[in-house]
């Protein structure tokens, strides 16, 4: 009798094991969900330049909110709609063993300009188009950023080598062939198809349900002399900033229509 209870504790201390992580996992994204639903005012879309152009706190912005830990490896805020989508999509595709994490989301101008700043002073043994051009690979300049609009996500790892195989390859794999459906776009694809701008960004991915209207406004709204207030500023217009890099995206997601 008494090994008979030993066996059956020794059972139920395997069964705790090997089902509560899962349990927690599932009922922290669910409770989640539904704090963001929660919080979602659905306020109009009001698109104003200064906020195209990243000049606005999000952190006291209403349509933006903090995303839980559970999905970022730091403090990291979106826009309501997007952090809404992304947990559908995080929900997705951790039922098949994928987990999604974001490293980055929004910046605005004045975190841009302290990122843009930094590498302008690493490079001031190159000329000014060099050393523009050389940060540009794979950092905007300040106010051509799609990461100011809270649409965007670098996700899992900054480094393309990593999505290249094993887990890495995996999640992209997923994220090709599902992220569309939640609205996530990949945008700096490979340069074939003659894009310009950015280098691939494999982690890089946009929610274009929004973005798509944020880069219409942009282009009808933003003159090459809004890009200013930083080292280099000037260069904007011979670099051909809204042009080649704002509008450097992926085929796909320039053809992007609401549906
Ligand atoms: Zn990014």
């Amino acid at each position: 009798m008494k090994q008979l209870s030993v066996i059956f504790s020794f059972i139920l201390i395997c069964f705790s094991c090997n089902t509560k992580p899962k349990e927690i996992i599932k009922t922290t994204y669910k409770e989640v969900a539904t704090e963001t639903k929660k919080t979602i005012k659905n306020p109009p879309l009001s698109i104003t330049k200064d906020f195209v152009l990243g000049k606005f706190d999000y952190k006291s912005d209403s349509s933006f909110v903090k995303v839980s830990t559970v999905h970022s490896t730091k403090e990291v805020h979106l826009n309501n709609e997007v952090y809404n989508a992304f947990l559908l999509m995080a929900d997705s595709a951790l039922k098949s063993g994928i987990k999604l994490k974001i490293i980055s989301g929004t910046r605005n101008f004045y975190e841009q300009k302290v990122i843009w700043e930094r590498k302008w002073e690493k490079f001031s043994n190159l000329k000014p188009i060099e050393r523009a051009k050389k940060i540009l690979e794979y950092s905007s300049m300040p106010s051509s950023s799609r990461h100011h609009w809270g649409t965007d996500v670098d996700l899992n790892s900054l480094n393309n080598s990593y999505f290249n195989s094993g887990k890495g390859l995996e999640t992209y794999n997923w994220l090709i062939a599902h992220a569309n459906t939640f609205g996530f776009y990949q945008v700096y694809t490979d340069k074939e198809n003659n894009r310009t701008g950015y280098n691939l960004e494999k982690w890089h991915w946009s929610y274009l349900p929004l973005a798509s209207q944020y880069l219409e406004f942009y282009n009808t709204n933003i003159d090459i002399k809004d890009i200013k207030g930083f080292d280099g500023s000037k260069l904007a217009e011979k670099i051909n900033i809204i042009e080649d890099y704002v509008n450097g995206i992926s085929k796909k997601a320039k053809k992007y229509k609401l549906k």
